[in-house]
């Protein structure tokens, strides 16, 4: 280990809750320390999630110093040396110095071996940026180079990264994740790690792949993280690969099919359904592409691409319901919408009347035009347009939804339309006449509308 002495020169402003439980360990004679992320992003100026403590005391000896000085502590993870601490509404997770077995659920590592010093309680961290500890009076103590990481804005693994990685192939995410986040670029020898070790993710639960994925796209660096870690994430999202480099052959692009994809996440919304829809939209373009003469065609590919979607995200732990919204994202992102009154009245039926979902479309398919060359930049402005009309649309009573409409299903039964299919069909014929303007929204209309075209029908 690299044992280097406590840097005084950097100082960081704890919150006096976090002073308070280091206070009281202290008073009981044990020793503690801020650690891991939050020392990080307090040192970078960045928002701090939470404050994590490491002690030399036992989880139940912290818990006695603790609730002496008026914390609540519950014993969120004993087995660990883990309890978390409140005061005035601050929550703090509180650990024994520990070093770590085995992760195979890449949360908790199987076993634990309690330690008596902070030093070998970093040793176990994932990089040296999270290896961090501070102490309000004592400072920064460094045993692995992490501030030196933090200015030179590297991730780099603590110790042989490939036996870290070994040990919890979690860290491989977790390092394109800081990536994104941070801004930070993989440092040489931990990129190669990850990239050879990146098969053991498939022993990773899918609901901590996806916890990273989504953090990953949320991050403020998301495209250089992705053009950076694609060929480590391939290992979780292969769907992902064939887009690396694939050439477009259209005046319509400047990069290619991956990097396109990179720059309209980082354009997208901030939302894991926009930037995961972002992230696949043009999944199917590899497939769907043909050359006629010196030009590249992807004609069809928004359904390849919600083919290739839908079996990805079959594999990650993501709800049915937010599964489907992507899906109809990435399905609609390149569908010709007018900027009329009518057209957005139809596109919000498509969309069952889903505002919300209806401005994520109108952003992805902005963040699409933004990452495409100047002859896309009408595109831009039909998303403005879109905008401008579906907020007109919205202040007046019109129309867009079946629940909207004057007459219900029971109504279309009435007149001898069997139950069934048939009904649902009716209904919608009737609501796209009277966003048509055809026929106007009002009962008795909408019957003889109905009716007739039974008719039709039948005849
Ligand atoms: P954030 O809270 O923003 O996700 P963080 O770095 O605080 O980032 P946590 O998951 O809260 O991450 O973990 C706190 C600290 O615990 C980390 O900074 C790191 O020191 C250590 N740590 C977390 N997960 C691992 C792991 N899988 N392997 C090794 N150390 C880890
Ligand atoms: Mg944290």
């Amino acid at each position: 280990m690299n044992n280097q002495s406590a840097y005084e020169n950097v100082v960081v402003a704890l919150p006096d809750y976090a002073v308070a439980a280091i206070s009281a360990l202290e008073a009981c004679g044990y020793e503690a320390w801020c650690v891991g992320g939050c020392v990080r992003d307090a040192i970078l100026g960045r928002d701090v999630n939470d404050y994590d403590i490491a002690t030399n005391a036992q989880w139940a000896d912290t818990e006695k110093a603790l609730t002496a000085k008026g914390f609540t502590v519950h014993r969120t993870g004993v087995k660990h040396g883990t309890v978390t601490a409140s005061l005035d509404g601050h929550a703090m997770e509180i650990t024994t110095y520990r070093t770590d077995g085995e992760y195979s659920d890449g949360r908790h590592p199987d076993s634990v071996e309690f330690v008596s010093s902070i030093e070998d309680d970093l040793a176990r961290r994932d990089f040296t940026i999270n290896a961090l500890a501070y102490h309000p009076s004592r400072g920064l103590l460094d045993c692995w180079g992490g501030l030196g990481d933090v200015d030179r804005k590297t991730i780099r693994a603590v110790g042989d990264p490939a036996k870290r990685f070994r040990e919890d192939a979690l860290r491989i995410l977790r390092g394109c994740r800081f990536a994104s986040q941070l801004g930070f670029s993989l440092e040489p020898a931990t990129k190669q790690a990850m990239w050879s070790c990146k098969m053991r993710m498939a022993h990773v639960s899918s609901e901590r792949i996806t916890h990273e994925l989504t953090e990953l796209l949320l991050g403020e660096h998301v495209h250089d993280a992705l053009m950076e870690c694609i060929d480590i994430i391939g290992a979780v999202l292969p769907e992902l690969v064939a887009m690396k480099g694939f050439e477009q052959h259209t005046p319509y692009h400047i990069y290619d099919v991956w990097e396109h994809t990179a720059w309209v996440v980082q354009r997208s919304p901030r939302t894991p359904l926009a930037r995961w829809a972002a992230l696949f939209h043009d999944g199917g373009k590899p497939g769907a592409f043909f050359m006629d003469g010196d030009r590249g065609h992807f004609f069809g590919h928004p359904l390849l691409s919600v083919d290739i979607t839908r079996g990805a995200l079959a594999r990650l732990a993501l709800s049915p319901a937010f599964v489907a919204n992507v899906l109809t994202l990435v399905q609609l992102h390149d569908r010709m919408i007018p900027a009329t009154p009518k057209g957005v009245k139809r596109a919000l039926a498509t969309l069952e009347g889903d505002v919300e979902l209806f401005r994520a479309l109108i952003a992805l398919k902005r963040a699409d035009a933004l990452a495409q060359s100047s002859l896309s930049e009408p595109r831009l402005q039909l998303a403005s347009d879109l905008e401008t009309v579906l907020e007109a649309v919205l202040s007046t009573e019109d129309v867009f939804t079946l629940g909207q409409l004057a007459i219900n299903g029971k109504d279309v039964m009435s007149l001898g339309v069997p139950e069934g299919p048939g009904v649902g069909d009716a209904l919608a014929q009737a609501l796209d006449a009277v966003i048509d303007e055809r026929v106007p929204n009002e009962r008795n209309a909408l019957l003889s509308f109905v009716a007739e075209s039974a008719t039709l029908t039948s005849n």
